[in-house]
């Protein structure tokens, strides 16, 4: 995600922080602060606030170690001022499956609630709501209600809440996805439109008008999302490849490489030995080894030896996943071993905007 932070590193997934949420800091520190006016005040606001975006996280890690069990990998967990969100690299087709993925976030906060619960009852802690009212009550007893909210606030079933991906599941299990998903967004946008009308005109709370931006952004992006893996639905890697290709051997000089590049017909280019492919040379290494060792040096040392492949025969979609998750612009496309494509981000994105066009035509 745009404008954030990496904060660490857990199990494998990148935590990050998007700028948004330091000023949600600022802000809670400040109004803190002005309420009776001391540093312990603001400083106890702030640390509340981080314990709230701790039982996020963990939230969050409920969904991607769910999603990991299913072997769906996690990109990155970003934290925003209204939650986190862990960027699966693709929902699973099973509607079981995705049912299980968002029902684990969910669950792990209910666990925190029961787990504070017993925490505030041995400790003789007020457990009532009317904490989260009272100035000064038990950071403990504040943080339990946060997440009984928490759990509310993911019931309610419109995306992008967890209620609106148990929402699609069950729409799934009867309609195509695209369509479960064009549902769950409306519904999505509908509550947006509530909470916004509510903010803005009964409360008067700039608060609620934010969840509903957030809100509404999320379902039009899980929309358009939909709409474009719907694009992909039942094409495979065989259809969109590009067949005419450049191919170098590991023994070739750097100076062939720059010719074809400079020729303009292509970026990246699969290094064949003994016709199985041994590598990728991107442009990126390209420079870097020209830069480094100059053109006569082999494209076999210069090449990427640990690089991502798909199969005519696979499904688009997830290649196009896989094309997107590993930082490349190219897989080449293999038989067996027989190199017999490529499939770039460019001729991905041109059989997208020919299929938009296309599907323009349609009236
Ligand atoms: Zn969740």
């Amino acid at each position: 995600m745009k404008w954030s932070w990496k904060l660490g590193r857990f199990a494998g997934i990148d935590v990050r922080v998007h700028a948004t949420f330091l000023i949600l800091l600022a802000w809670v520190a400040i109004a803190s602060y002005q309420l009776r006016g001391t540093v312990r005040d603001a400083v106890d606001g702030v640390v509340f606030i981080l314990a709230v975006f701790a039982s996020v996280i963990f939230h969050e890690y409920g969904h991607a170690l769910t999603a990991r069990h299913f072997g769906i990998p996690t990109k990155e967990i970003t934290l925003l001022p209204i939650g986190g969100v862990a960027q699966l690299e693709r929902i699973p087709k099973e509607p079981q499956r995705e049912l299980a993925i968002a029902l684990a976030g969910p669950a792990v906060t209910v666990a925190i609630v029961v787990l504070l619960y017993l925490v505030l009852v041995a400790t003789g802690l007020p457990t009532g709501p009317q904490v989260l009212l009272r100035e000064g009550a038990p950071l403990l007893s504040r943080l339990m209600w946060v997440n009984v909210l928490l759990a509310l606030f993911n019931a309610i079933p419109a995306f992008p809440m967890d209620g609106g991906r148990v929402l699609r599941a069950a729409l799934a299990t009867r309609m195509p996805h695209v369509r479960a998903t064009r549902i769950a967004a409306e519904v999505g946008k509908g509550f947006a439109l509530i909470f916004g009308i509510i903010g803005l005109f009964v409360t008067g709370d700039p608060w609620l008008v934010l969840i509903a931006l957030f809100v509404w952004l999320g379902a039009a992006g899980e929309a358009s999302m939909a709409q474009q893996n719907s694009a992909f639905e039942g094409i495979r890697v065989d259809h969109v490849m590009i067949r005419d290709m450049r191919t170098l051997a590991p023994d070739d000089p750097l100076s062939r490489a720059v010719d074809e590049v400079l020729a303009g017909f292509q970026q990246d280019f699969p290094v064949v030995q003994n016709g199985e492919v041994v590598g990728v040379l991107t442009r990126n290494d390209l420079m870097k080894a020209l830069a480094a060792h100059g053109p006569a040096s082999r494209v076999g040392d210069a090449m990427d030896r640990a690089f991502a492949v798909t199969s005519p025969d696979e499904e688009l979609e997830d290649a196009f996943a896989r094309l997107r998750s590993c930082r490349c612009r190219t897989l080449p496309v293999v038989r067996g071993r027989e190199l017999v494509g490529v499939l770039t981000t460019e001729n991905v994105g041109e059989f997208m905007m020919i299929q938009s066009a296309m599907r323009a035509g349609e009236v």
